[in-house]
């Protein structure tokens, strides 16, 4: 009789510790388990994996926004230059806002003045794209005058800088420039590097690969054949 009680206190003990093992067993795997529904939880730090992915898609678009054809600003500050002449702007002697004025015509380029505190210091003038100098001579009208071969947008264009200071310019016709670089500086006010012109910089960009220096022309109609520098964002800014 008694074996027989200690078998079954036996048993029902191994019984009850095997139950208790498995119970302990499920509440460390429930334990397991919390942890691993845990790293759900920093779902909520996705917004920080966001601003990643959008540094890498905001350099994208800053390179989209340079696009192949892109021109530069021939001077610093560009934008804030254009005070006077215009492209396509009717000028005679009477309503000129150069005083005295000596041309008649509709402006065939944009005019880039200077700061006061520049008339006697260099003002470099930078190309405004890539391109070859295709003339560089004075001109009655502009003094020192340069002409680059350029394209923009896969055509031919002739980009003309008038009044500049010929002996500044160390390149030759012929010879290359690259977007930015300094070509040389602008000529000295009323002297023959002007041609008795004030300082400033006539910048105008001419249609095709012939060369026309023309800074005014007589009907409205022949303005067809030159571009606004203007309209090229990216030149008087
Ligand atoms: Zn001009």
């Amino acid at each position: 009789m008694n074996k027989k009680f200690v078998f079954i206190i036996l048993a029902i003990t191994v019984a009850a510790v095997l139950l208790w093992g498995i119970i302990l067993f499920r509440k460390s795997v429930n334990i397991i388990e919390k942890p691993v529904s845990l790293p759900q939880i920093p779902s909520q730090n996705v917004p920080s994996p966001t601003p990643v992915t959008e540094t890498p898609s905001s350099n994208a678009a800053s390179s989209q926004s340079a696009p192949k054809n892109a021109y530069a600003p021939p001077l610093d500050r560009a934008s804030e230059r254009i005070t006077k002449k215009t492209f396509g702007q009717f000028i005679t002697p009477q309503n000129s806002p150069v005083q005295p004025e000596k041309f008649r015509g509709y402006h065939t380029g944009t005019d880039f003045e200077i700061f006061p505190e520049e008339l006697n210091s260099d003002v470099p003038v930078k190309a405004v794209c890539g391109g070859r100098i295709a003339l560089k001579k004075t001109a009655t009208g502009y003094g020192g005058v340069l002409v680059e071969s350029c394209e923009l947008n896969s055509e031919p264009v002739t980009v003309i800088y008038g009044h500049l200071k010929l002996a500044s310019i160390k390149k030759n016709t012929g010879d290359s420039l690259a977007q930015g670089e300094e070509i040389g500086i602008l000529g000295k006010a009323y002297s023959a590097e002007t041609s008795g012109e004030r300082k400033h910089l006539h910048l105008g960009i001419h249609k095709g690969a012939g060369i026309d220096i023309l800074g005014y022309v007589q009907s409205k109609g022949e303005l067809s054949g030159w571009l606004d520098p203007c309209l090229l964002e990216t030149v008087c800014k």
